[in-house]
């Protein structure tokens, strides 16, 4: 029946005309497995409705999501080093990094984005997990320090949201040399006094966990994202033993001190704007005193005369209310007088 196909069809949908209909209309939930409506999908901001699991952002519905209604202004990343070892597995680095370019419509897995958030100057930086996995090459390094300095210029915070594999095999050593980098990249923001926070996505993994996504002023995670170095089946295997129920989960990190937050994504741009803004508008400082010196702290006491008027004043108001507690003190205060009067008289005597 390929005649059908190949030909009938065709010569029908030239007259009827082309009217582009969206394949995918219904998405399924990875999690619960319900079929979601699109529109629904993505008016929750891609939570699924009926269990609220997370699905990934590409980095645009990312940066569309944070900034002030939605607008912002992409910063031109400079041209880096391509394909710098000739890779080839299945197929050639270069061909790999052509065909996610066409996917994507992206330069590399890193997007840097600037504008403002709750009125406040940001400059965002996105790794797009869609990209090679979100993979750290010199690319993604290179915009990071792009990022840094924006915002550095701009007296910005930098909010880098992370979702990657690590780094990226096909340039070997190069893509390990950006775990430092990143981290140069990250020092500069901090020697500027800006806040640098860090949005941890499912998933943040190897060499991005273990470099920038870990050094936020202030790490806050999304809810039920895989976060760690290693994956869980790696650890099983190396070190022989069951890992705990939810391990590299945000949760688990938070319960355990490596994450700050963890929220929904619903809450996540009013966090990072009170985030900035407390990093940014500490508030007005606590005034200094200064701690009296031993000797003035002297002066200070035979100064201050109230205090002992003060002491006065509330034994006077306790002693009628315990008459009866005060009389026994004041049964037992002789006897104690007379005994020392009994010992006094009797020292002498002996
Ligand atoms: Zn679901």
């Amino acid at each position: 029946m390929n005649w059908l196909k190949n030909w009938v069809r065709p010569k029908l949908r030239d007259l009827v005309g082309t009217r582009e209909i969206p394949e995918n209309l219904w998405h399924k939930c990875p999690s619960c497995e319900q079929m979601i409506f699109h529109r629904d999908l993505d008016t929750n901001l891609r939570v699924c409705p009926h269990c609220t699991h997370h699905m990934r952002l590409s980095a645009t519905e990312r940066l569309e999501m944070l900034f002030d209604e939605g607008a912002y202004q992409t910063a031109e990343l400079p041209e880096s080093v391509q394909d710098p070892l000739k890779f080839r597995d299945q197929k050639r680095y270069s061909d790999r990094l052509r065909d996610a370019r066409n996917k994507n419509g992206s330069h590399d897995a890193l997007t840097v984005a600037h504008g403002t958030m709750g009125g406040m100057n940001v400059v965002v930086a996105v790794l797009d997990f869609g990209f090679m996995g979100g993979s750290m090459g010199i690319a993604v390094g290179e915009g990071l320090l792009v990022a840094a300095r924006l915002a550095v210029v701009q007296e910005a915070s930098l909010i880098v949201v992370s979702a990657s594999g690590g780094a990226r095999m096909q340039e070997g050593i190069l893509s390990l040399m950006q775990m430092v980098r990143t981290t140069i990249a990250v020092n500069e923001v901090r020697e500027a006094g800006l806040p640098y926070i860090v949005v941890l996505t499912d998933p943040t993994t190897g060499g991005v966990s273990a470099s920038f996504a870990m050094l936020g002023d202030i790490a806050v995670a999304e809810r039920g994202a895989v976060i760690g170095f290693a994956g869980a089946r790696v650890i099983e295997q190396t070190i022989r033993a069951k890992l705990p129920e939810g391990f590299q989960t945000a949760e688990y990190l938070h319960e355990h001190g490596m994450v700050d937050i963890v929220v929904d994504r619903h809450e996540l741009r009013d966090t990072l704007i009170r985030a900035t803004g407390l990093l940014r508008n500490p508030g007005r400082p606590g005034e200094l005193l200064p701690i009296p010196l031993p000797e003035t702290a002297t002066e200070m006491e035979a100064e201050s005369k109230p205090e002992p008027e003060v002491e006065a004043v509330v034994e006077v108001e306790v002693v009628p209310e315990t008459e009866a507690e005060a009389e026994p003190k004041a049964e037992a205060k002789p006897k104690a007088r007379a005994k020392a009067e009994v010992q006094d008289g009797r020292q002498p005597a002996e």
